[in-house]
């Protein structure tokens, strides 16, 4: 293996809780008077508007967390779900929560991608809003990836395996010497399995199992779990094996 391509939305920034699940973990514990199912349905609709809107690309972490939370809440208060009193804090308040949480993630993080930046090209792949090296500079992760490939700076999005093709042209690495790890089944491993990369499945708190995981060569439940003799047993696998 020369090369580690990471997902980051769900995977490098949750250790694999989904974001939806973040979110609302985040909206019970400010005690917001909703159920899950009207949270979800506030997020399924605030999702689209945020990709299709604009994200100033040197805006951090924070600020993109707040114009999700900012977009969700309109859909709630426009259904008189929560308090409509613009003086509310409830987006900073739930924005600040979750940006906390990441933060303290991602410096569990640090030596982690310290040690397999010693050994491999590392790289991030993901379906984000244009701001992401900004957000890994913010995150101070920045300087462990030769290459951040974010679909709303070149205009191609997962799962279509092309940016998966774009990343690794930019590594100079064939397929069987990349592996991808990603928390969505769908746009991650399928589309990387596609081209011929080997698959972690970063399987955490994620909306739906699919009943066929054939494309993930390994599963985990943390990105705790990896390491470079996991990685190197990729080049011999083949069958799917799960790893807790
Ligand atoms: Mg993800």
């Amino acid at each position: 293996m020369k090369a580690v391509i990471f997902d980051f939305g769900g995977t490098v920034d949750t250790d694999g809780v989904h974001w939806s699940k973040k979110f609302w973990d985040a909206y019970q514990r400010h005690g917001v008077p909703i159920t899950e199912n009207e949270f979800e349905e506030a997020y399924r609709r605030a999702e689209p508007l945020m990709s299709a809107g604009i994200v100033e690309q040197r805006s951090g972490l924070l600020n993109t967390l707040k114009q999700q939370v900012a977009l969700q809440v309109d859909y709630l208060r426009a259904r008189k779900l929560v308090d409509s009193n613009p003086s509310s804090d409830i987006v900073q308040r739930i924005a600040t929560t979750c940006y906390e949480e990441v933060g303290r993630t991602i410096s569990g993080m640090w030596p982690l991608l310290a040690d397999l930046h010693r050994e491999y090209l590392l790289a991030l792949t993901s379906n984000f809003y244009g701001n992401l090296e900004a957000v890994c500079r913010e995150l101070m992760i920045d300087s462990y990836f030769t290459a951040v490939i974010d679909s709303a700076c070149i205009g191609v999005w997962k799962p279509d395996p092309a940016i998966f093709c774009i990343t690794l042209q930019r590594l100079g690495v064939r397929p069987p010497d990349a592996v991808v790890i990603g928390d969505s089944y769908d746009r991650d491993i399928v589309p990387a399995k596609s081209l011929g990369c080997k698959t972690i499945w970063l399987c955490g708190r994620s909306w739906h199992t699919p009943d066929d995981c054939s494309a993930a060569d390994y599963q985990i439940t943390s990105l705790h779990h990896l390491s470079s003799q996991l990685i190197e047993r990729l080049n011999s696998t083949t069958t799917r094996e799960r790893t807790k």
